[in-house]
């Protein structure tokens, strides 16, 4: 058909009409698109809103990702679907373990994997299928009908059939942190479909990563807190074990201490016995004290270790230290030297305890680590610029195998050893040194070691420890005559020589030495002291006869030996043990030149011991323990104190004794004893009738840790003593508890106290100050301060503070003491312990009592100052 002009223009509009219809319609088909899009858009917008609420309100990962799969399946018609993390095992292989999965249960086997894993996640090893490929690769996995023929993998017979797939992975910073996993949907699974989920796939993903921080810090704390119980059950195990071990140390300690006790003043004794007797006595102290200071390792270790300031006599310890490591068999085959400045002050200010403890950590290594040569323990002050004394300088010396470069930091840590494969050679905890560190740190002083491998070691201390006195070594020989002594010194050691030589060269004429053996020195005649080294040049009878005829009388002869040269008939002056000292020296030289210098002989050999103090003097004493070794040393110390007693092996023999006998004045109880112990039988006894339950109890146990003396007075002893024990230290406290005990029974009967002490001593006093004048002064401060002193106490015991109120009693008691008010002393120590036992109602009577007798006291000390003073006060 051919279209004129008039139909043209019908035809535009037509045209026109159609296109604008199109442009209409694809406008509003774009319309509906967008519409469409922005539905869509708007679907996983609240998705996301939806699922980040539920993360926040959900704790447990199976609710938060089964709510998440659940969003995930109804957003993309997707019936089946899985969240997952991708997980490595320790060897770094990859698996999946799934937080969500529509169950897909086939049969009886796959319902209870899901049933019994959904709730911690189920884990797939095998990752070679379309799941696996996504998390592996980090890449989409799409397959839908047409390509799902080409996936990898097959799933288990009966698995249902998945007929579409995409694995979307969940990405962070570039590591595949999981994936999440939909199927069978209707629509075909495309890029646009994942374009379109990808804010909720970022969701998802910070989700994930969110669960695995969450994740990582439970972990973390989980592992601090196990950490947190190793170290608490590692410290109670520590504790139980150091309890166990003092324990089971001092109890033969105890045995050890208490013979050495008895034998040194039972038994009639030659000098050199008793020397062997002392040093046995220092070591079985120096053990206790060890002992001690291993239980206080935590203390220390903590900060609460604290000094005592008294005065020390440095050269005195050294040697004590020295002497006892010389007896060692360690030290056989090695000289010990001791050299001491002569201008060493006499006495410092410090802790002796700890003092010798550092001293016998340092001299014991160096002579466990010395096989020959030699170990030198040096003491000398330390002076500043104006040659004032600031401190001491104590270095210990060996020739042993030293230590290499890269161990000298690390020995100071504690149980650290140079060397482990030494351990075995040589003994030892490793604990040494890092408590010579904490000590000698707590002193604020410095401690620094110099060694050579194969050469030797020198430790230097350096001790802010302060002169008490003005006394050195060198005072103590500036007293003696010896202008006039030419001094010989028969030895072949150049180091003892150098001793001898730097103590005595400024107050003698001449210290001369010819390293040779005085049957051989043909110039000895023209010395008149001969310092002889019988260790190194033994001596012998006759050339020392030839020496001192040529003498005629005027020559002395001091031998350095540990051998007994009265019992070999060897003619010596004096005889001074190895390793010499230059207080043995100085005392040796003193008896010789100034003997009028020497304090008064001891007792003659043949004297009986000295008579004990006689507080236990016909006592009878009921005695509970358990060991066999201290069951003898009871015996020997019992017959010591005079007293009559009897020994039960454990609470029950005591309880049946109690019943036989009532009539016992005080029981020793031990507190680890088989069938009834200590407590139990202190709390069965306290539970009989009166007056047998009044019977005092003084434990007497090897348990010596914080906290073990008030577990005894809680199970209602009266007082407590730790072993080892010494006789003077039992009488002490039976003293103590029989007096309070004695005390406070006359007060509860009302009856005035007749305390067979004095209550007032004015001589006494008056010796003790130095004058009347000064008692006076002292009296009168004490009376004034007394009254409101109590007006305290009373106060604390009113708000029933224990320790205040014993700490003032105590506090009081010491200046009632030292003014010789000997009764008030007394009350105020009674009221010490009932306040410190928290028992306020006998305290309160005690108090009552000692405000009645105070005007009595008052009185005299008023009398004695206007008697000896003509004025008031
Ligand atoms: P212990 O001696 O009980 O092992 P210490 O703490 O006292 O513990 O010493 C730690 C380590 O330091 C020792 O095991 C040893 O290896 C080394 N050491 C200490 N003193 C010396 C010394 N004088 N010579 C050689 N090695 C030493």
């Amino acid at each position: 058909m051919i279209l004129d002009w008039e139909h043209w223009d019908t035809v535009a509009i037509l045209a026109t009409s159609v296109v604008a219809a199109l442009a209409t319609g694809f406008a509003f088909i774009k319309t509906r698109y967008h519409l469409h899009q922005s539905r869509r858009q708007q679907q996983v917008l609240s998705a996301v809103s939806h699922v980040n609420n539920n993360f926040l309100l959900y704790k447990d990962p199976r609710r938060r990702f089964g709510e998440l799969l659940e969003v995930l399946k109804s957003l993309t018609g997707s019936p089946m679907g899985l969240i997952s993390e991708r997980m490595e095992h320790e060897d770094g292989t990859p698996y999946m373990r799934c937080y969500a999965i529509t169950n897909l249960a086939w049969d009886e086997a796959s319902r209870r994997l899901y049933e019994d894993n959904i709730d911690q996640g189920i884990d797939f090893n095998n990752l070679d299928n379309l799941f696996g490929q996504a998390l592996t690769t980090g890449n989409v996995i799409i397959a839908n009908h047409d390509t799902l023929k080409l996936r990898p993998g097959k799933a288990p017979k009966g698995h249902p059939e998945i007929e579409s797939f995409i694995g979307i992975p969940l990405k962070f910073r570039g590591e595949v942190l999981g994936m999440f996993a939909l199927a069978n949907s209707p629509q075909e699974y495309s890029q646009e479909f994942v374009d379109w989920l990808s804010p909720l796939t970022n969701t998802i993903t910070g989700i994930l990563y969110a669960f695995r921080i969450e994740r990582a810090q439970r972990e973390a704390s989980r592992r601090m807190l196990e950490a947190l119980k190793e170290t608490e059950e590692a410290n109670q195990v520590k504790s139980d074990f150091l309890a166990t071990m003092s324990h089971e140390i001092r109890t033969p300690l105890n045995a050890v201490v208490g013979m050495l006790d008895s034998l040194a003043s039972t038994t009639a004794l030659t000098p050199l016995q008793k020397d062997y007797i002392q040093t046995a006595d220092n070591a079985a102290d120096t053990l206790l004290s060890l002992i001690n200071d291993v239980l206080d390792f935590s203390k220390i270790e903590a900060g609460q270790l604290t000094l005592e300031q008294k005065p020390v006599n440095l050269c005195e310890q050294v040697q004590m230290v020295m002497t006892l490591a010389a007896s060692t068999p360690a030290a056989e085959g090695i000289d010990l030297y001791i050299d001491a400045d002569p201008e060493t002050p006499l006495e410092v200010i410090g802790d002796p305890v700890r003092l010798r403890q550092i001293m016998h950590n340092l001299i014991g290594n160096a002579v466990k680590f010395t096989h020959e040569g030699h170990v030198t323990a040096s003491l000398a002050p330390i002076k500043d610029a104006s040659n004032r004394q600031t401190g001491i300088r104590l270095s210990i010396e060996d020739t042993g195998i030293g230590i290499a470069a890269s161990n000298q930091a690390i020995i100071f840590n504690a149980f650290r050893q140079a060397d482990h494969s030494s351990t075995r050679e040589y003994q030892g905890t490793g604990l040494g040194l890092a408590i010579t560190r904490h000590l000698v740190d707590a002193m604020d002083g410095e401690v620094e070691v110099a060694s050579h491998l194969g050469r030797g070691s020198r430790f230097t201390l350096n001790l802010p420890l302060q002169a008490h006195g003005s006394a050195t070594l060198d005072s103590g020989l500036e007293a003696l005559p010896l202008g006039q002594c030419k001094v010989l010194c028969v030895t072949n050691s150049h180091q003892l020589y150098e001793n001898l030589y730097r103590l005595l060269s400024q107050h003698t004429e001449c210290v001369d030495c010819h390293f040779k053996p005085l049957i051989e020195d043909d110039s000895a005649g023209s010395y008149n002291l001969l310092l002889v080294d019988d260790r190194r040049y033994p001596l012998d009878t006759q050339s020392l006869r030839t020496w001192i005829q040529q003498q005629s009388g005027q020559g002395e002869v001091i031998a350095l030996s540990n051998r007994d040269l009265s019992e070999l008939f060897i003619p010596v002056s004096v005889q001074i043990p190895h390793p010499v000292s230059a207080l043995e020296l100085i005392n040796a030289l003193t008896a010789l030149y100034r003997p009028e210098l020497m304090p008064p002989p001891s007792l003659p050999k043949a004297e009986p011991a000295a008579p004990v103090t006689p507080i236990t003097d016909g006592l009878n004493i009921l005695i509970a323990e358990d060991n066999p070794i201290n069951h003898k040393m009871m015996q020997i110390l019992m017959d010591r104190a005079g007293a009559d007693y009897r020994i039960c092996a454990d609470g029950r023999q005591v309880l049946s004794a109690l019943e036989e006998d009532p009539d016992y004045d005080v029981i020793l109880m031990d507190v680890h004893m088989p069938h009834l112990d200590g407590f139990d039988t202190t709390r069965a006894i306290r539970r009989l009738d009166a007056p047998l339950n009044q019977i005092p109890i003084i434990a007497v146990t090897a348990d010596a840790l914080a906290g073990d003396r008030e577990k005894c007075l809680e199970a209602g002893m009266n007082d407590y003593l730790a072993k080892p024990i010494r006789l003077t230290e039992l009488q002490r406290v039976i003293a103590r508890t029989l007096a309070s005990r004695f005390i406070q029974e006359d007060m509860n009967n009302g009856v005035e106290p007749e305390l067979t002490v004095v209550d007032f001593d004015p001589d006494r006093l008056t010796t003790d100050l130095g004058g009347v004048e000064n008692a006076i002064v002292l009296i009168n401060e004490f009376a004034n301060s007394l009254h409101s002193e109590l007006a305290l106490i009373k106060q604390s015991m009113e708000q029933e503070d224990s320790d205040q109120a014993s700490a003032l009693a105590h506090r009081l008691k010491g200046s009632a003491r030292s003014l010789q008010c000997q009764k008030l002393a007394h009350q105020l120590e009674v009221l010490e312990q009932q306040t410190r036992s928290a028992h306020f109602d006998p305290a309160r009577l005690t108090l009552q009592q000692l405000e009645q007798d105070l005007p009595a006291l008052e009185l005299r000390l008023l009398h004695f100052c206007s008697q000896n003073l003509n004025r008031d006060f």
